[in-house]
């Protein structure tokens, strides 16, 4: 059986590192690293996630604000939001949470979010960075770097020699977590709804990384015996075993029959899920010590 990466214990080691960080700067800068969470609309699923980040900020030490805009918000309001925030210098971080309502373009917002705020690592710049190679003075989306610690636990920094596949090519996740692998020095091979045999593409990998959104769509002859299995994907699928009308969540990969011929892999939830949040503290807390000029924390 494959060896569990545990998430949650990367992430409370992340979180302790951002805590001590930010106590460290309140004493010997005067200063709280701020992190602004605007949330659009009444979305349950995203208020539940919203409200996980502002209580994590909190739990770090952080000045947390929570921005909660009504669902007929114009798009001039809510850019004028993020222009007060870009201008505020108690906020280090801003985060807008995606999706917006329908009637809301994304794009002109995060492109809008000054570059050393964008904690989501989503705007033009940071993405530039990443994409040539900068890594050390950007900002990079939260779930990819999150999902490197924990190929970094069990392969080291340094993935010279190891074959990736990414199955996914999103700005928020696929593109920067190849990017990442690419820097580590991985061969990597990015796959997604066009490419042909996707099962001969992921039984090359030495590392495979799924983020689709498909429940269980990875099965245990797509797997290298012995890879490294990263699920990213969080779908809610039905439960009937825990009573009428419930549901779970599920990753994109049939775990059990993957977990058996994988050298190492990650569950849903309790994997990469608990990274992502850790990683925008991470990220806050870098761009607090950015803006105050002192020298950063290690992740
Ligand atoms: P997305 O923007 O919808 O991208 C999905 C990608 O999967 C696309 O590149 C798409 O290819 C590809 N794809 C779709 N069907 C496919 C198929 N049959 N075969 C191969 N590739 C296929 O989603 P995302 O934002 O990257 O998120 C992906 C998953 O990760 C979702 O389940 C999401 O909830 C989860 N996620 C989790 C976290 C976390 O905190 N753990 C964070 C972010 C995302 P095309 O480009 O060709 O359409």
């Amino acid at each position: 059986m494959a060896h569990i990466i545990d998430g949650k214990q990367a992430a409370a080691s992340v979180i302790a590192t951002v805590t001590e960080a930010t106590q460290t700067l309140e004493r010997e800068g005067g200063i709280k690293p701020g992190l602004a969470v605007v949330i659009v609309g009444d979305d349950p699923a995203s208020h539940a996630y919203v409200n996980s980040k502002s209580k994590m900020a909190k739990q770090c030490g952080f000045n947390s604000i929570q921005h909660n805009l009504p669902e007929m918000t114009a798009q001039e309001d809510l850019e004028r939001l993020v222009a007060e925030l870009n201008a505020d210098p108690a906020i280090h971080g801003i985060l807008v949470q995606l999706p917006l309502p329908r009637h809301l373009a994304s794009e002109p917002v995060i492109q809008l979010i000054a570059p050393e705020k964008d904690v989501d690592g989503l705007n033009v710049v940071n993405a530039g960075k990443l994409a040539t190679g900068d890594l050390a003075s950007g900002l990079i989306s939260c779930t990819p770097a999150g999902a490197l610690i924990l190929i970094n636990k069990i392969h080291g920094p340094d993935l010279s020699g190891l074959n990736a596949v990414v199955i996914g090519r999103s700005n928020l996740f696929g593109k920067p977590m190849g990017l990442l692998l690419l820097s580590a020095n991985a061969t990597v091979t990015m796959a997604h709804s066009r490419s042909k045999d996707l099962p001969a593409i992921c039984r090359g990998a030495d590392i495979l990384v799924a983020a689709v959104g498909r429940p269980h769509m990875v099965k245990a002859d797509w797997v290298k015996p012995g890879a490294t299995v990263i699920d990213v994907g969080i779908n809610r699928v039905p439960a009937p075993e825990k009573g009428e009308g419930k549901t779970k969540i599920t990753g994109d990969v049939a775990y059990d029959e993957c977990a058996e011929v994988a050298g190492s892999i990650t569950p849903v939830p309790g994997g990469v899920g608990p990274m992502t949040i850790a990683m925008l503290m991470a990220n806050t807390v870098v761009a607090a010590h950015r803006a105050a000029g002192r020298p950063l924390p290690k992740f």
